[in-house]
């Protein structure tokens, strides 16, 4: 078998919620961030772990997520959808029973005539300008939003992964100016707005990366084990180049590796040349060119060649990878292969 193994660990992903959960207190529920196939690692399994782990409440980007979830899971979790109620969506979340996060006045005229009496919530700027009410939009609407009974009230931040960023305080005083009084819960904080403190965790919170072991949430249990086949091993003589481009030229007499994922799989040519992957915890370098279904490394050194070598293991995480490649361990996340083939352990909560 020529496919990759991408290991997901299920009971590390339910200790990261529940560590994430410990740090809002016991008065503030934590949601689940299950959008873009939870960050590439599987929604349908990922959430019903977490369902039998307490979680009562699942975040999707968009209606066609919400809807794919919904019959995943059955009727008992809310799932909210981020996007909002997007023309050509009522019927979506008619029959799969979504809550759409209002983000526009549009938004919610198209709710309010084509669902009215339904569940809802209302996203609010508070700064980020990407989705959400305009403060003006809002004080507009809100008389006759308010009485329609918003199930949430939200917003997000911009700058939570750094702590010492002016907007945290800017956006959390915005958030309290448009919300103060209203009696709806009230969600304003992702992972790396867990990490900012109670200030910032209102009644609901809403992680996604540090659930999938990510970055800014440092304690997070690793998730993912990532396991690419060898197809193929060479002696490459001294003067011999390997791949596209002939980019790698054998100093000396190399013994070169041609492993079977490349950058369709989501390892980013960027890696070209820099990533390192690991025999049982000895680092080999990636060398010459990433190609689309393939890598080629340096195993020299190895006494025996193993069957695999792994590009995400205890020696180099999400964050880690993301720093070779210039990226986010989300990109990294979210770019894992659908040609991989992805075994989970645990979850059994
Ligand atoms: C993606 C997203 C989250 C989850 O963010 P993490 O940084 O992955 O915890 C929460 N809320 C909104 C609005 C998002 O877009």
């Amino acid at each position: 078998m020529a496919s990759a193994t991408l290991q997901i660990d299920l009971d590390a992903v339910l200790a990261n919620w529940r560590a994430l959960d410990a740090l809002s207190g016991a008065a503030c529920e934590t949601a689940a961030v299950v959008k873009a196939d939870a960050y590439g690692l599987g929604a349908t399994r990922v959430a019903r772990a977490l369902m039998r782990a307490g979680v009562r409440k699942f975040f999707v980007a968009l209606a066609e997520e919400g809807a794919a979830l919904r019959q995943g899971l059955g009727e008992a979790p809310e799932i909210y959808v981020l996007s909002g109620h997007m023309a050509g969506d009522t019927e979506m979340i008619a029959d799969l029973d979504l809550t759409p996060m209002l983000n526009a006045l549009e938004q919610v005229t198209r709710h309010f005539e084509a669902l009215p009496g339904t569940p809802f919530g209302v996203q609010l700027d508070t700064g980020m300008n990407r989705l959400g009410m305009e403060a003006g939009e809002w004080a507009a609407v809100a008389p006759i939003v308010m009485g329609a009974g918003p199930k949430l009230l939200m917003s997000h931040l911009a700058c939570a992964d750094e702590p010492e960023h002016g907007a945290n305080a800017t956006q959390l005083a915005e958030f309290h100016r448009l919300t103060d009084g209203t009696g709806v819960p009230r969600s304003f904080a992702a992972t790396g707005g867990i990490m900012l403190g109670r200030e910032y965790t209102f009644d609901l919170t809403r992680p996604g990366i540090g659930l999938y072991g990510g970055a800014p949430f440092a304690a997070a249990r690793p998730v993912v084990r990532l396991s690419l086949p060898v197809v193929q091993v060479r002696e490459v003589l001294a003067g011999e180049t390997v791949g596209y481009g002939c980019a790698w030229r054998a100093a000396e007499d190399s013994r070169i590796a041609t492993v079977a994922a490349g950058y369709a799989d989501g390892l980013a040519r960027a890696l070209s040349a820099k990533a390192t992957l690991f025999a049982d915890g000895t680092p080999c370098p990636l060398v010459g060119r990433v190609s689309m279904d393939l890598i080629t490394v340096d195993v020299t050194q190895l006494e025996t060649v193993p069957d695999t070598l792994e590009i995400l293991c205890p020696e180099q995480g999400v964050d880690a990878l993301a720093a070779v490649a210039g990226t986010i361990g989300y990109e990294i996340l979210t770019s894992l292969g659908a040609r991989y083939t992805r075994r989970y352990a645990g979850g059994a909560a």
